[in-house]
């Protein structure tokens, strides 16, 4: 089941668009079947379940942060992941540079944005991007790479579409206004199991699924 719809989903979504396997509730035999069937990335969303995970999984594939990093979690963090997706304050930005610098590692981050400005999510403003872009430039030990954005929990993913194609247009913005300090600002992680088609429409180079691989989250 979860090989099957590994392998369709590769089939179907262009070689340019890198899927990230969602796994928050997902065990250890259900990652190593979606790994077996060519996933590389996967992606948790609390740290305590990864690092259980990843001890016993570890580098047979990569592991991205994409839940909403709590500050004392970062030391812990930073050992284990190769992507933090889900960058959202500089305070955080800030502790993820002090303890990758003491680990002497550079931390690839996305800034993750709150692309419908809703009230109770987390994410920066996509009209603070740049002044945040600005200020994270100083800390030497991350590495910005691109924007995350997760957009409101909807079904219909044409509700989603404004919101993807603004997010796609700020990653431009930026890449063009920082081309000589942004060299790996590359990657554009929207779009998930309701809604990657049209977020990959929208220029996703990067897409998270949960459900579609592992089936509903009960
Ligand atoms: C759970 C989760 C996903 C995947 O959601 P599905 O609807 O299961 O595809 C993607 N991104 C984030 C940040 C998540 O927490």
């Amino acid at each position: 089941m979860i090989e099957e719809n590994v392998k369709q989903i590769l089939n179907e979504v262009p070689a340019a668009a890198t899927v990230v396997a969602a796994t928050k509730g997902r065990s250890v035999d259900q990652i190593r079947e979606a790994i077996q069937a060519g996933i590389t990335i996967v992606g948790e969303s609390y740290v305590q379940e990864a690092q259980e995970k990843y001890l016993v999984i570890k580098s047979e594939v990569k592991w991205h942060f994409i839940g909403h990093l709590q500050k004392n979690k970062v030391k812990k963090a930073v050992k284990m992941f190769d992507m933090i997706q889900s960058l959202d304050s500089l305070e955080l930005a800030e502790l993820i540079d002090k303890e990758c610098g003491k680990l002497n590692k550079v931390m690839p981050v996305l800034i993750e944005v709150n692309c419908a400005r809703e009230p109770q999510k987390g994410g920066i403003l996509p009209e603070a991007v740049k002044t945040f872009i600005a200020e994270a430039l100083s800390f030497s030990h991350i590495r910005l790479g691109g924007l995350m954005t997760m957009g409101p929990l909807v079904e219909d993913e044409e509700i989603l579409r404004p919101y993807f194609r603004e997010t796609k247009r700020l990653f431009n913005v930026v890449k063009e206004r920082y081309q000589d300090e942004l060299l790996e600002w590359k990657y554009l992680s929207m779009g998930m199991s309701a809604s990657y088609r049209c977020a990959i429409e929208e220029g996703a180079n990067m897409i998270r699924l949960g459900e579609v691989i592992f089936g509903e989250r009960t």
